[in-house]
């Protein structure tokens, strides 16, 4: 079988071990040794890293991959399917050239954009990441993602029910047509006036039977929820990934902690720290404006209840609301800064939520940590994150993207087999 050598690299294998240096091999789709130096064969592909920081594929937490400069609502409802499956593809591709190797799904412009897109890629013929695939928000009447009003009757990116009937059928409609990761709009937001972030729409019985069916159909069942009693309803339900979760207190914190070998926490911080850092000002979502929306109360509340959670051991994945007009795709990495900066999360730290808990997310054993025997994801950056996590805010510093031993991107020279001539020399 084809076997790829990374030499000289300085390895962090995202179990929490100190970086090493040393060789890496990948035979077919998995590693087969970390750390040791490789006995290079004839018919290698040898690629020389020295002075190159080699680390797992990163997971994208909640992945919005039709989203592509979005600056309002509109900008999802009124392109059609057969033109948002080339922006969700246009997606994939960014996430994986930026190193990210797996996307886990929150929720898609159309319900089965994230379901073309992974087959496509699960067949070879576009490129991207290991797709988790989202579909539609789920949501109730009058709450987030319900655009229709009476005189004005249409449909927005997501499905309306009410009740726990209505509920099961979305969510079965969603199974059968091939969705992995099922999304509740559990509790308001702040794009949505009717219902602010800190009400809860959604009752407890309808999760409940969300969470049973999804889990009946050996589906994922997540939620976006920023108020207290949402993600108290959440964790209660058995929903396995929480998004935003600004608003806490102590029991929802005992709660979160008691469950945290089951959940998956992904705080989106930045969104709200972009807006609030001018970033989106040209679109017309100003600091100002930002403001009128209580932002900086939920941004307050996210540092909060976030570094807590680091406190307290959850599984924090990094990512979540990219893609708007301000948030290219592909820049889901700026989230390690705000991990470090407003979370308190050392540089490390941030790593292994990008790396070894994005793979546990994705529901693999052998995914997220550069071991023997697992699935070879990994990526080479030229740059230390480590000391200067910025490194990962792009795609530029990423200059080669392997994912399940295929080489999907590489600035680096490739000799086709064999040890380059530099190598050779320094035998
Ligand atoms: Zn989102």
């Amino acid at each position: 079988m084809a076997r790829t050598v990374i030499r000289h690299a300085t390895l962090f294998c995202g179990t929490g071990a100190a970086p090493l240096s040393g060789d890496i091999v990948v035979e077919g789709e998995r590693i087969v040794s970390v750390g040791s130096t490789a006995q290079v064969r004839p018919d290698d592909i040898v690629i020389d890293a020295t002075g190159l920081f080699c680390m797992p594929g990163m997971t994208e937490g909640h992945a919005h991959l039709s989203f592509e400069n979005v600056c309002a609502t509109e900008d999802l409802i009124t392109p059609c399917a057969e033109t948002q499956v080339f922006t969700a593809a246009r997606g994939a591709k960014a996430l994986i050239d930026a190193g990210f190797t797996s996307a886990y799904g929150a929720s898609e412009a159309k319900l089965k954009l994230a379901v073309a897109v992974r087959d496509e890629v699960n067949a070879g013929r576009l490129p991207g990441p290991r797709i988790r695939a989202g579909g539609l928000e789920i949501s109730v009447t009058g709450a987030m993602g319900d655009e229709s009003r009476l005189h004005n009757p249409r449909v927005g990116p997501s499905t309306i029910v009410d009740g726990v009937e209505e509920m099961r059928k979305a969510v079965r409609l969603h199974c059968r047509e091939g969705v992995d990761n099922v999304k509740l709009d559990v509790s308001g937001d702040p794009f949505y006036p009717n219902t602010p972030a800190h009400v809860t729409p959604m009752t407890f019985e309808e999760i409940r039977v969300a969470a049973e069916t999804a889990h009946a159909y050996g589906r994922r069942i997540n939620a976006h929820t920023r108020s207290i009693e949402g993600s108290k309803r959440c964790v209660r339900a058995g929903v396995d990934g929480l998004f935003h979760t600004e608003y806490s207190d102590e029991e929802l914190l005992d709660l979160m902690e008691e469950a945290r070998d089951r959940i998956f926490v992904v705080p989106t911080i930045g969104l709200f720290a972009q807006i609030m850092a001018g970033e989106a000002s040209a679109h017309g979502l100003t600091p100002e404006v930002g403001g009128y929306m209580n932002i900086p109360e939920l941004l307050e509340n996210s540092i909060h209840t976030h570094t807590e959670l680091r406190k307290r051991g959850i599984r924090h994945l990094i990512g979540g609301d990219y893609g708007f007009g301000w948030s290219k795709q592909g820049t889901q990495g700026r989230d390690l800064e705000f991990f470090v900066d407003h979370f308190g999360y050392s540089t490390t730290e941030a790593l292994l939520c990008a790396t070894r808990n994005g793979g546990q997310a994705m529901g693999y054993d052998d995914l997220g940590t550069l071991e023997p025997g697992n699935l070879a994801d990994l990526i080479l950056i030229d740059g230390d994150p480590l000391t200067d996590i910025a490194v990962l805010a792009g795609p530029e510093k990423v200059v080669f993207v392997m994912k399940g031993g295929a080489i999907h991107k590489s600035t680096l020279p490739i000799p086709a087999r064999g040890l380059s001539p530099v190598l050779q020399a320094a035998e």
